[in-house]
């Protein structure tokens, strides 16, 4: 198995595709996955997910979440509530997104000098 490597394509916004794993038998909500694929997939084959459990801040990694079991009465699970989700990645850098500061126009520093000279000839 190969290590599919890094996208830099956008860097900035990543999109996540999360769900809810439900049980069939209890109603259970027995974790949230996540993937940066499709989870709409079903019938394609099991694919890596990321699984969080309730009450747990870390997230394993998962090679097939058919394969989890309800916590409660192991009954089978399904997705519910799957949702698609854009997050900002964290080294997303702010100081380019900075509005340019441009100089003054060159019209308002003619005014200002014609101010300046028309204030000195009448002080002469
Ligand atoms: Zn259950």
């Amino acid at each position: 198995m190969t290590p599919t490597p890094p996208t830099f394509d956008k860097p900035v916004r990543r999109t996540v595709f999360v769900a809810d794993l439900k049980c069939y038998m209890c109603g259970t909500v027995c974790g949230s996955i996540e993937s940066e694929q499709s989870l709409d997939g079903a019938t394609r084959g099991p694919r890596p997910v990321l699984l969080r459990k309730p009450g747990e801040s870390t997230v394993t990694q998962v090679a097939d979440w058919r394969r989890e079991r309800c916590t409660r009465c192991h009954g089978p699970l399904y997705l519910d509530e799957s949702d698609v989700v854009t997050r900002r990645v964290d080294s997303y850098n702010w100081l380019d997104e900075r509005p340019r500061r441009g100089r003054p126009p060159k019209r308002l520093l003619e005014e200002r000098r014609r101010e300046r000279e028309l204030a000195e000839s009448q002080a002469a």
